[in-house]
């Protein structure tokens, strides 16, 4: 270095991330099914099934890192419609095709997509019922500040819920998971996305991901209460859940 470094290390990851996904958005969901064999779609269902968002009109949700929609289109509809929510992404690639979907499904004046960051949200204190992100976490550089965020932003009694990868914890599995993560998924990424780097760079920040136990301290540090946690599919996937009391 020759002190012409601007660039921070946080800036730097953020730039990473927001170049992965703009190169994967019209393939995203596509991608997620071929690299999870479908099984995203059980997460995400009991994910919102341990929400149970209710049916309450007015009952209002903030779906962060909510990329092409998929979360809040679940909550909306296990809310029999009663619920709206906010999708807010960093990445106006992945918000388009989410809002694009909301209008075929007849979800658009239930939903707003929000350009934004989930480390300074840009919304107002106090706010939603409920605080959902799901694989969305993990490619927040300061995942301390995104807590923060979420503790901020849900009124008194609000519901914090984060899907994301997770340590895998039992014998035998971790073994074919190794393989599946290291091997397939760059190969399908460079088969399918024509893009096997981004896909490499995904399952390294998995990796690198807090497990856990560590993950339930740092919701805990940022103030929620009543943290828990269930796991998916052996640990593969975890959903923790606090409560800003
Ligand atoms: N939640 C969606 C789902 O489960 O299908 C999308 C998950 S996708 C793996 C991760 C998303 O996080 C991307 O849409 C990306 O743009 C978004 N993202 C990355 N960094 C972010 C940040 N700092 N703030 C908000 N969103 C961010």
């Amino acid at each position: 270095s020759y002190g012409f470094s601007t660039v921070s290390g946080v800036e730097e990851k953020q730039a990473r991330v927001n170049d992965v996904f703009h190169r994967v958005a019209e393939r995203y969901d596509l991608m997620n099914d071929l690299m999870s064999g479908g099984l995203h779609r059980a997460w995400k269902s009991a994910m919102v099934g341990w929400l149970a968002p209710s049916r309450r009109p007015g009952w209002r949700f903030v779906d962060v890192a909510g990329g092409t929609g998929d979360i809040a289109f679940r909550i909306v509809e296990a809310s029999g419609g009663q619920a709206s929510g906010t999708v807010l992404d960093i990445n106006a690639s992945m918000l388009a095709v989410g809002a694009e979907r909301a209008v075929k499904r007849g979800l658009a004046e239930r939903l707003a997509f929000v350009e934004g960051n989930a480390e300074a949200l840009g919304l107002p204190d106090d706010t939603f019922d409920a605080y959902t992100i799901a694989f969305g976490i993990r490619n927040v550089p300061r995942i301390d500040l995104a807590l923060a965020e979420a503790y901020r932003v849900l009124k008194p009694g609000g519901r914090f819920l984060c899907l994301e990868f997770s340590e895998v914890d039992l014998p035998g599995l971790d073994k074919l998971y190794d393989l599946w993560s290291f091997k397939a998924i760059p190969a399908i990424g460079g088969a399918i996305a024509k893009d096997r780097d981004s896909y490499q760079y995904l399952v390294e920040s998995i990796r690198r991901f807090p497990n856990q136990a560590n993950f339930a301290a740092m919701i805990r540090k940022a103030g929620f209460e009543r943290v828990q946690h269930r796991n998916l599919t052996g640990g593969i996937a975890a959903i923790h859940s606090g409560w800003k009391i």
